[in-house]
């Protein structure tokens, strides 16, 4: 455990990170990759609650849009998370990391109720759990869950997993050529700079937590080792 920052962290993978080079769906060779990615810090004896997304699939503002109901279309897209949540629970199945998945709605049929302690427990018996559903509530998003998680399980640090973007960028570097990458930066300038990292509402609960939160780029093999590994690679973003 010697070259071991962070014990215990949360890990989230928004839905955009599961979908491949398509954008959409699940892709089963970006869940392999991760698998591989996440097994490389469980051998490290790193504690890990996963996160997931659901955008690849569904947005709740989407179908408010296109005229839903805001609170019937926030459902389906925790639904949409509890999907991703169980195909990553099959792909680190693949290379033997014992997984539990947790939802935060019941669905005892393909996985346990979300119970903090439970989960910690699971935690400390060496099990990756993955949190499905987000935060059981509409208006909400998996960003805020993974801020809610995090304190909740006491974790070091959150890490947030980005498709093919190493860190945050003063603008869109796929459309801005002059944004620069800032190595550092507190949830405040966030805020106050209207960055594209989370929503306000996680931002100000990590805020008010002080776990910090580094955005990286999983996409690169090795990347989340290095990062558990203390090494300065992506943004670091503290509360
Ligand atoms: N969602 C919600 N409450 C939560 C978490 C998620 O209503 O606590 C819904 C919301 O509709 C959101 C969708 O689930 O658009 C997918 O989650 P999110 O947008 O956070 O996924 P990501 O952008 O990380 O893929």
């Amino acid at each position: 455990m010697s070259q071991v920052k962070y014990k215990r962290i949360i890990l989230k993978v928004s839905g955009e990170a599961l979908a491949g080079p398509k954008g959409v769906g699940i892709d089963p060779i970006v869940i392999s990759h991760l698998a591989k990615e996440i097994k490389s810090i469980h051998n490290l004896g790193v504690e890990i609650g996963v996160v997931c997304g659901g955008g690849n699939m569904w947005r709740g503002e989407t179908g408010a849009k296109l005229g839903m109901e805001r609170s019937q279309a926030d459902y389906m897209g925790m639904l949409a998370t509890i999907m991703n949540g169980l195909a990553l629970q099959d792909g680190l199945e693949h290379v033997g990391v014992p997984t539990r998945v947790q939802t935060s709605i019941e669905m005892r049929q393909v996985a346990e109720p979300y119970i903090r302690r439970r989960a910690v427990r699971h935690l400390e018996k060496g099990r990756v759990v993955i949190f499905g559903g987000g935060t059981g509530n509409p208006y909400f998003s998996t960003d805020t869950t993974a801020a809610l998680r995090a304190a909740e399980i006491d974790a070091d640090v959150i890490l947030m997993a980005k498709n093919g973007v190493d860190g945050v960028y003063s603008a869109d570097p796929k459309i801005d050529p002059s944004a620069t990458k800032y190595d550092e930066l507190t949830q405040l300038d966030v805020i106050s700079k209207n960055l594209k990292v989370m929503d306000r509402t996680a931002s100000s609960l990590s805020m008010d937590t002080d776990i910090p939160l580094i955005v990286f780029n999983v996409n690169t093999e090795g990347n989340i080792k290095k990062v558990i590994e203390g090494e300065n690679i992506g943004t670091v973003i503290r509360g």
